[in-house]
């Protein structure tokens, strides 16, 4: 799946594929659809909500540029995949933050990142991160991956001068990749991307609280 995902041109970087050579997809999927896990499709975690298909964590993971040592805001746990792709991008320097607003994900999460070996390097809180998490902020990166309305206040003032953040932006049938780039001297750049669909985020920044 990854040597398909490299030829089709969707990952480019080295690292990002070494990161997702090394996650394996069905530690983060319920048993039952284990089978599918190189599919390169979503596929449901539960309450609604899903796990991302390959080719748009690979897409999102690269524009997103983490760096070894980065503290890494991440809006919308699911299964905690993209999570553990970002721990092995940040290494033991570096640290990951994760919020998930449904209680029975926080925990389906957690196992599934305990079992691949990654709970060290990721914090999964419970919480509507439309918001962000304030108490471990500024960030060097942040990752929405559920569909906004708009680009959050919180999350930009949450982001480090020099940080990046990679969110799908737009209605609730079809949203586009924005990276947000905050400079150093705090001024805001936005640029639109690729057209994607995922499922609404919710909360006080959301679509609804
Ligand atoms: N990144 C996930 C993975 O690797 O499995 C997939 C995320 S799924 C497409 C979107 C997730 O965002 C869902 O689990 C949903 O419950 C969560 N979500 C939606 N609104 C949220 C909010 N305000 N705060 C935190 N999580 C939210």
């Amino acid at each position: 799946m990854i040597k398909d995902l490299v030829g089709m041109g969707v990952l480019r970087s080295e690292r990002v594929v070494r990161a997702m050579s090394k996650v394996p997809r069905e530690l983060f999927l319920p048993p039952e659809l284990r089978k599918y896990a190189y599919l390169d499709t979503p596929l449901p975690i539960g309450f609604g909500q899903t796990i991302s298909a390959p080719h748009m964590v690979a897409l999102m993971t690269e524009l997103l540029e983490v760096q070894v040592g980065n503290k890494v805001l991440e809006v919308g746990t699911g299964s905690g995949y993209q999570a553990a792709i970002l721990a092995e991008l940040v290494g033991d320097e570096g640290h990951v933050y994760t919020v998930e607003i449904v209680k029975e994900l926080v925990e389906f999460s957690r196992e599934n990142l305990m079992r691949a070996g990654y709970l060290g390097r990721v914090t999964v809180i419970h919480g509507d991160g439309s918001l962000g998490y304030e108490a471990a902020s500024p960030y060097d990166r942040i990752i929405v991956t559920a569909a906004a309305p708009d680009i959050p206040n919180p999350l930009v003032s949450q982001l480090r001068p020099g940080g990046r953040m990679v969110i799908p932006v737009g209605d609730a049938y079809l949203q586009h990749l924005t990276v947000v780039r905050k400079d150093v001297d705090s001024s805001v750049e936005v640029e639109v991307g690729t057209p994607c669909v995922f499922v609404p985020l919710v909360g006080r920044y959301g679509w609804r609280e």
